[in-house]
């Protein structure tokens, strides 16, 4: 496990040389906010984190319903009971087994380890919508990778914790555009096309930093997620928009 500070966003992160999962830790005035749920094996670490940091957790928060982000979630509902659950209404859905798409949704399938019907027990308190705040986060819709992912801006340093927005291990990169060293995102992706158009949006946020789901923190992220964009692009144009 490595611990990874900047601001009020404490990354943490399991197994960092295998296959990396990040949580974050968001420390507010009298609570912590987590965000992500990592893999089952996480709990321990998550909760151990949490008491280092001296201030009761009492958010969580889901970027999104992929297994990878999720693991922990029922075991660490079960010891801290009071803590409020929130996720995007589009990928409660998801959490509750229901990978059916809307009307007016590309029709190209959810991608990636979904929960099965009735296997999470946990039910979210508030589903988020587009610029809902949580203590000092933002929620902001960026669908693609899955179709209600979401990420957050800490509105104190303009973190960004971007979920599966974008992955940084394997060399930053926009959700659904292979890095050979690290393929997973990009296979778990629902929609490359509007991967691409949420990965601008949250380019333009000029964050400080970038925080992901895989990979190491990144400063003053925002040009090289340009680049990463119209990397992405020129990718989707060259392959006729198929990628
Ligand atoms: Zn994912």
């Amino acid at each position: 496990m490595r611990i990874t500070r900047e601001f009020d966003v404490v990354q943490v992160t399991f197994f960092p040389r295998l296959f990396p999962v990040n949580v974050y830790l968001v420390e507010e005035e009298d609570g912590l906010t987590l965000i992500d749920a990592g893999i089952p094996f996480s709990l321990k670490g998550i909760l151990a984190t949490a008491q280092s940091l001296g201030k009761p957790m009492t958010k969580i928060i889901l970027t999104h319903a992929h297994s990878d982000h999720i693991g922990a979630l029922d075991r660490l509902k079960e010891t801290l009971p009071q803590a409020e659950i929130f996720i995007s209404r589009r990928d409660a859905r998801l959490l509750a087994g229901d990978t059916s798409l809307l009307p007016g949704e590309p029709q190209t399938p959810v991608r990636g380890g979904v929960p099965k019907p009735k296997a999470v027990r946990t039910q979210p308190n508030q589903l988020l919508d587009d610029g809902d705040q949580i203590g000092s986060l933002v929620a902001i819709a960026s669908p693609g990778h899955t179709p209600g992912h979401m990420s957050f801006i800490d509105t104190r340093s303009r973190v960004l914790i971007a979920g599966d927005a974008y992955q940084l291990q394997g060399g930053l990169a926009v959700s659904g555009r292979m890095r050979p060293l690290f393929p997973f995102p990009a296979l778990a992706t629902w929609n490359r096309e509007a991967a691409l158009a949420s990965a601008k949006r949250l380019a333009e946020l000029e964050p400080s930093v970038l925080a992901v789901g895989h990979g190491r923190m990144l400063h003053q992220p925002a040009a090289a997620m340009r680049a990463a964009t119209a990397d992405a692009q020129q990718r989707f144009d060259l392959a006729g928009g198929q990628l």
